[in-house]
């Protein structure tokens, strides 16, 4: 018998016959001796649903009240999950993150777990229970209910699994896994059997997003070991964990691409002390997300100074950047439809050639490379989105991810 958390995706409890299917797989954990937490988010479209009626009132509705709102997503989930286990004669109880114990700090709409007093939930548990969770949501220290950031029940599943220290913690979604490509873009992807911490977290920044990257986090810093999978088959999915040598063997574990950036460049820019960090200063008040960044050596007292950023935040970089250039001088130009090709994978620690490898597939299929940046286990490049789907076939076929 072991304790397992399970976590439900808002497709996963989609409409009301989901649900059902939910609560099926659950009485068959159960029936098999185990103790299940079952952790689920709102249904698919509820939360976007919700900040629509409070955006059609005000632009900048307060944030208290954002997530009074926003936690009723979940409440309704988790009231139906635990009728629909009651239905078919599974004891189940619905928690609210707030009777769970989930306390936050008080910043409201991206609250930051603290602690968890699972007393309750433990009594409940042993007392044959099947316990429905809210994801998203705790309290904070005066009461108030808090959200924990958009797909924050990832991080409520992980933070419970490390709380009441589960044996297995499987997130569900509506893939079957994590893939070395996007498989509608790639045919040849496959699923990853076990990856990194690490290397999920880079292939999510680099553009394949399967959770969200706090919950990566935390589980990495709490050694929370997880498995992502699908709800809609009975198939393995993919389990994260701590690296360990083996995965090493791989040189890169998956090729991610992200369609959706443009490239900003600022020439001209006075090449003097602090020169970056007002420009970067200015990006990071407006909570522009800079990616790459790259920077060529000055001369003449002046340098170009190069950045990507997701396509649909170029104009409030470039309005945000107005007066330091105002400043420092230099003019700013900006290109849309670039695509980011990343390769990641922790065997590039002790591989070398890796490199070479993806600028010799690129140039193989013609395709030219605009940005370079790296990192320890990731190197990233810029090109032409029209070309970036052949490019990540090439590569996916370069590193030899076509087979198993
Ligand atoms: N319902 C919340 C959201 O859509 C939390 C979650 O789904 O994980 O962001
Ligand atoms: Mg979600």
């Amino acid at each position: 018998m072991a304790i397992i958390v399970q976590k439900y995706g808002g497709t996963s409890v989609g409409d009301v016959e989901r649900i059902k299917k939910v609560a099926e797989r659950i009485k068959s954990y159960r029936d098999d001796g185990h103790q299940m937490v079952v952790v689920v988010s709102a249904r698919s479209g509820v939360t976007n649903e919700l900040i629509a009626r409070a955006e059609a009132i005000t632009p900048l509705p307060s944030e208290r009240e954002m997530d009074q709102l926003l936690a009723v997503g979940e409440q309704e989930t988790i009231a139906l999950t635990a009728i629909a286990l009651q239905a078919i004669g599974v004891p189940a109880i619905s928690y609210t993150g707030a009777q769970a114990g989930i306390l936050t700090d008080k910043a409201h709409t991206k609250a930051r777990i603290h602690s968890i007093d699972a007393t309750r939930l433990k009594t409940d548990l042993n007392a044959g229970n099947v316990i429905i969770l809210a994801g998203f949501q705790g309290i904070s220290p005066e009461g108030q209910t808090t959200t924990l950031g958009r797909g924050g029940s990832d991080l409520s599943a992980i933070a419970i699994a490390s709380a009441i220290k589960a044996d297995k913690c499987e997130i569900y979604t509506d893939v079957d896994g994590v893939y070395t490509a996007d498989p509608r873009i790639v045919k040849t992807a496959r699923k990853i059997e076990e990856i990194s911490y690490d290397e999920m977290l880079e292939l999510a920044s680099a553009g394949s997003k399967v959770m969200q990257n706090r919950s990566v986090e935390f589980a990495k810093k709490y050694d929370v070991v997880f498995e992502v999978r699908s709800s809609f088959n009975y198939n393995p999915g993919t389990i994260v964990k701590e690296e360990v040598a083996s995965m090493e063997k791989v040189v890169v574990r998956g090729v991610a691409v992200d369609k959706n950036q443009s490239k900003v460049v600022i020439t001209n820019l006075a090449d003097k002390p602090g020169s970056a960090a007002k420009v970067f200063r200015a990006l990071a008040d407006a909570h522009i997300v800079v990616d790459m960044i790259v920077q060529n050596a000055g001369s003449n007292g002046v340098a170009n100074l190069t950045f990507t950023a997701p396509a649909n935040e170029v104009s409030k970089a470039t309005r945000a950047l107005e007066p330091v250039l105002k400043e420092l001088g230099g003019s700013i130009s900006s290109q849309d439809q670039v695509a980011k090709l990343s390769v990641v994978g922790v065997g590039m620690k002790t591989h070398s050639g890796v490199a070479a490898t993806l600028f010799q597939s690129l140039a193989d299929s013609g395709v030219n490379i605009d940005l370079i940046s790296t990192s320890e286990i990731k190197i990233t490049v810029s090109i032409a989105q029209a070309k970036a789907d052949e490019a990540a076939r090439a590569v996916h076929t370069a590193f030899g991810l076509d087979k198993a």
